[in-house]
């Protein structure tokens, strides 16, 4: 097993990443999630910089490894090095917040079209007849805020900051950490970078996270001369429509156009997709010829990160070892039920598959 085999996909133009989410804390799908796609084949899975997430990632990477020497299990004979990363901001960003409304003040005949749209099911009976956000699962994608017809949903904005990072990367074996900016956070950006140079060599990648807006490729030179010299690889994470991959079809056009804009501008780095990443996506990618260099063009993108999509097609099962909870009144692991754990597998393994097989 070679260490740097995901810094082999990356080079290679087929690097996988599962975004599990920059605020979602719900720690036995996050156990989930990260179990099936390191079986499936992941290079990277990006969670919550918080010690009960990582520590919930790390528990099933180290399952994901018995289950890998488990005779019982041949389809998972792919022994595979995955590197875990975390986030941080350097200001306010929808990864970073989270939904909150006061359910007295919705009128009784609403028909709770919030609870409806949230996609990680975060808007429910918390405890008995008092309905709200559940902040453990939800990850501020915002469907909550615009359909509510009442406008009674907020959010609260926070920071990671390198103080709470620091300790993550010190005492918890995190490979990679990502900073999320947008154009025009010059000062910001410097700042955090000041906090976390000290550390970057301890790690083995740096990914930066940048919506696209006026004057993107000017703003990300700038981040470029900030961070120079680099001792490690570096990603920039093109974050087209921000969590959005389960919504269509369409949703994963923003991200392809953004990717394209920074490979012309032929910044260093890799350039790695986010943010309306789904199902159409490798397609859309072969059809331009973004995937694999050509005679006419090396620009390529060198990988896409998977978050809502990821998740969603996972969710029923998800659900199915929650509801097991419930009844059982003891947690329901993925790893005790083989036709659920091989279900998982397989759902997740077509996902990676279609990046990282040339005949999908
Ligand atoms: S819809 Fe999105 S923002 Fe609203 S509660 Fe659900 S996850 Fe949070
Ligand atoms: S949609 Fe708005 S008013 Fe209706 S239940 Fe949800 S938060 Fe309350």
């Amino acid at each position: 097993m070679s260490a740097s085999y995901p810094l082999q996909s990356l080079k290679a133009g087929n690097w996988f990443k599962l975004i599990c989410g920059a605020s979602f804390q719900d720690l036995p799908a996050i156990r989930t999630l990260v179990l099936a796609y390191a079986l499936a084949g992941a290079d990277c899975v990006d969670v919550a910089a918080d010690p009960a997430v990582v520590t919930a990632a790390k528990e099933a990477l180290n399952i994901a490894k018995k289950l890998v020497n488990n005779q019982k299990y041949p389809i998972f004979s792919q022994k595979r090095t995955l590197w875990l990363m975390v986030s941080l901001n350097d200001g306010e960003d929808p990864h970073f917040r989270k939904a909150y409304f006061d359910a007295q003040h919705c009128p009784s005949d609403c028909f709770h079209p919030c609870e409806t749209i949230c996609p990680p099911r975060a808007i429910i009976e918390i405890k008995r007849g008092s309905f709200g956000v559940l902040e453990s699962r939800c990850y501020g994608c915002g469907r909550c805020i615009s359909i509510c017809p009442y406008q009674l949903v907020k959010t609260r904005s926070y920071l990671v900051s390198p103080k709470e990072m620091i300790p993550l990367i010190q005492r918890m074996g995190i490979d990679a950490i990502e900073i999320h900016t947008q154009v025009g956070r010059e000062t910001q950006f410097k700042q955090l970078w000041q906090a976390i140079a000290p550390w970057i060599s301890h790690l083995k990648l740096l990914s930066i996270s940048c919506p696209d807006g006026c004057g993107l490729i000017e703003y990300l030179h700038y981040l470029y001369d900030i961070i120079s010299p680099l001792p490690i690889p570096l990603i920039w994470q093109m974050d087209g429509r921000p969590m959005s991959g389960d919504i269509g079809k369409g949703s994963t056009h923003a991200t392809i156009k953004l990717a394209q804009k920074v490979l012309n501008a032929q910044i260093p780095g890799f350039v790695q997709l986010a943010g309306g990443t789904n199902n159409h996506t490798v397609s859309k990618l072969r059809e331009i010829g973004l995937l694999t260099p050509s005679i006419s063009s090396t620009l390529v993108v060198s990988g896409i990160a998977y978050g809502s999509y990821a998740r969603s097609v996972l969710s029923p099962i998800v659900r199915q070892l929650e509801t097991q909870s419930i009844n059982l009144n003891l947690q329901s692991v993925l790893e005790d039920q083989p036709d659920l754990l091989l279900k998982a597998f397989k759902i997740a393994k077509f996902i990676v598959l279609s990046l990282k097989s040339s005949k999908f």
